[in-house]
């Protein structure tokens, strides 16, 4: 007799995600999901884990934190070609790059696939079961995608998940989650995203600065360490870069944030595979 799917939530814990939740607990979209998992960089904001511990003690069913350890530490870290022994980096977040021969680029971005995703598909194939090779259905996992985000909306890789998503469903934009929140008396969820995270708005980074001044000042420690990690690795006959978090390609901290500039957080929209900031 085969087994009905289970129905996982992925929590971003933000906006749309803890909207889903929390209409998910009140009955709203249904059935009840076996489970939520969240899946932690370790370098979101403390009011996004104060969120979280919030949000658990309103659901009925479980929070499953999983990690693939520090985003910060694996952002930092040198490693060494087993066959050559040369130094490289891994890129993983997604910074502005300023190269040697005058260019400029985006770094290649592979934070959200092995600090989001992976640790996701794991807990998941754990949560359903899943066998080796198996193509049978076991999981519908639920993402807070939102109708402003259609274009972030992607099928699962794997024959045993199918991906749902109830606000698009439900044709609720961002806005109307947030709506939703003011309407059932639930306090106004954090922007979930790394505090240093590039895709940052500049009335993100604004923010950042007016509220949390510490972790302002941690991601201004992050870059440093970042532009300290490239140029210790010498990337021979390519082109050297320094990264920068910010697209104007200044230092955070020489950064005037009191008039906006063209950066924006569309990239959320047009790149992310649907885990970061929702
Ligand atoms: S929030 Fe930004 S830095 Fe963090 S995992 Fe997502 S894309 Fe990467």
């Amino acid at each position: 007799m085969s087994q009905e799917p289970i129905h996982i939530l992925s929590l971003g814990a933000g906006v749309q995600s803890s909207t889903l939740a929390l209409m998910a607990a009140r009955g709203e979209v249904g059935p009840m999901p076996t489970a939520a998992i969240f899946a932690d960089t370790q370098a979101e904001p403390q009011s996004v884990y104060r969120w979280l511990d919030w949000l658990e003690t309103q659901l009925p069913f479980p929070v499953y934190r999983v990690t693939a350890g520090s985003l910060t530490d694996s952002s930092l870290k040198r490693h060494r070609n087993q066959k050559t022994g040369k130094p490289y980096y891994a890129n993983l977040i997604p910074a502005f790059a300023k190269n040697s021969d005058g260019t400029a680029g985006l770094l290649g971005r592979t934070c959200t696939y092995r600090h989001k995703l992976i640790p996701i598909l794991k807990k998941l194939r754990e949560l359903a079961k899943i066998k080796r090779g198996q193509k049978t259905l076991g999981v519908i996992s639920w993402i807070g995608i939102s109708l402003d985000e259609v274009s972030r909306m992607k099928p699962s890789r794997d024959k045993w998940a199918q991906n749902r998503w109830p606000l698009i469903e439900k044709d609720m934009t961002r806005h109307d989650c947030l709506r939703w929140i003011e309407k059932n008396g639930y306090p106004k969820p954090p922007r979930s995203a790394c505090t240093y995270c590039p895709f940052h708005s500049d009335h993100e980074w604004r923010a950042l600065k007016a509220d949390s001044p510490d972790e302002f000042q941690s991601a201004v420690d992050f870059e440093r360490a970042l532009q300290r990690t490239h140029a210790s690795v010498k990337t021979e006959g390519k082109r050297q870069s320094a990264p920068f978090l910010h697209n104007s390609m200044v230092p955070l901290d020489e950064i005037d944030f009191s008039e906006d500039t063209t950066q924006g957080n569309l990239h959320f929209h047009n790149e992310c595979e649907g885990m970061c900031g929702v």
